[in-house]
């Protein structure tokens, strides 16, 4: 089948030849797939969720939705005939309507009957069963952001935007909330587009993460492909920790100070190299005569981020049990064993 949306080379600049906030954007999204956009702050992903729901005319491009263009050149359908529903960063819930009148106020054309029935779909598929005659102010942050999903589903649009859904609640409840945002999704087979700069939160919800980076698409893939084998540097260090291990390729195999990795990617004997190392690929074992000093330890609950000193100029992290402590100035053997080979054209040459 079709993607239900569609981008193709989607630029948009605020100022005419300014800088583009959005720059030559091609993807595309299934019928019931979760796609994340992630990004760090000012990357584009307001901006490229405004394109789609018709908030922002592109400047170059095409949107398809459910195969109809949406935008092109001079063609451009308004965002309430495009059948789009979007969750606000702020909720911009009305303060003074009860959570039922602020999900019904979307549906206000529909018949009283069908409007009543609908918000009570809204309230039982959000879980928030009981709390519709209460106002914004009588609910807790996470119960807001529920409203504000609860409003965006009750149109039974296909396709639903969140932008930053979770942003503004603290870690505990934003943690507790992805798994419910993924659920209320998937339970009415809605497809959506989420924007946000968290990792965890994007690989939690989402079915295909892609990484947005100066308005442009750096990689876009299943969540584990992003981690395990970024693309660019950029998504390396946006996606986890990464540390680069200078290496040169031989006949044998890539040489690092950790010794001698695999070349599954062919790269052209005589390259210099930089491999990634995460922390989880990282073991050490106290050792007098170890190649690694300790030069600190992050407590950081479940487990303890060591960070390590191979050469004056090398330093790469590793991540321990929490149980495991030892003080910086301790000497360790170092091991690294990538469950993926990432290696990207050294930065100096060597
Ligand atoms: P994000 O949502 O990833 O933080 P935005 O899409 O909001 O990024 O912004 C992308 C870029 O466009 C940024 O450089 C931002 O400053 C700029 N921008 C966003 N909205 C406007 C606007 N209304 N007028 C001018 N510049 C804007
Ligand atoms: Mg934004």
């Amino acid at each position: 089948m079709a993607p239900l949306i569609v981008l193709k080379s989607v630029s948009k600049a605020y100022q005419p030849g300014g800088p583009p906030a959005v720059d030559a954007l091609t993807l595309s999204v299934e019928r019931g797939e979760i796609l994340a956009l992630l990004g760090p702050s000012g990357c584009g992903k307001t901006t490229t969720l405004r394109l789609i729901i018709g908030f922002e005319v592109p400047d170059a491009g095409r949107i398809e939705i459910a195969g109809r263009v949406v935008a092109e050149g001079r063609h451009f359908v308004p965002p309430e005939a495009r059948g789009v529903g979007m969750v606000f960063q702020d909720y911009a819930l009305f303060p003074h309507l009860t959570v039922a009148q602020n999900i019904a106020f979307g549906i206000r054309n529909l018949s009283p009957e069908e409007r009543a029935r609908r918000t009570q779909r809204a309230l039982r598929v959000t879980e928030m069963d009981g709390l519709g005659d209460r106002y914004p102010h009588e609910l807790s942050g996470g119960q807001q952001q529920r409203v504000a999903l609860a409003r965006a589903m009750a149109p039974g649009y296909e396709t639903v935007l969140l932008d930053e859904p979770l942003s503004n609640l603290d870690a505990d409840m934003r943690a507790q909330l992805r798994g419910q945002v993924r659920r209320v999704l998937k339970k009415t087979a809605r497809t959506a587009i989420l924007v946000t700069h968290d990792q965890d939160e994007a690989f939690e919800i989402a079915d295909r993460v892609g990484v947005l980076n100066n308005g442009r698409l750096e990689q876009i893939g299943p969540p584990e492909e992003i981690y395990h084998t970024p693309a660019t540097r950029f998504v390396a260090h946006f996606v986890g920790a990464a540390d680069f291990l200078p290496g040169a390729v031989l006949r044998e195999g890539i040489r690092t100070d950790l010794g001698l990795f695999p070349n599954p990617n062919g790269i052209p004997v005589g390259t210099s190299v930089d491999l990634m190392i995460r922390p989880d690929d990282v073991t050490i074992v106290p050792d007098p005569d170890g190649s690694g000093i300790i030069t600190q330890r992050l407590f950081r609950g479940s487990d303890n981020l060591y960070a390590l000193r191979l050469t004056p100029e090398i330093e790469i992290h590793t991540s321990q049990p929490s149980t495991l402590v030892l003080a910086p100035g301790t000497r360790v053997a170092v091991k690294a064993s990538p469950s993926h080979i990432v290696a990207f054209p050294a930065l100096k040459s060597q």
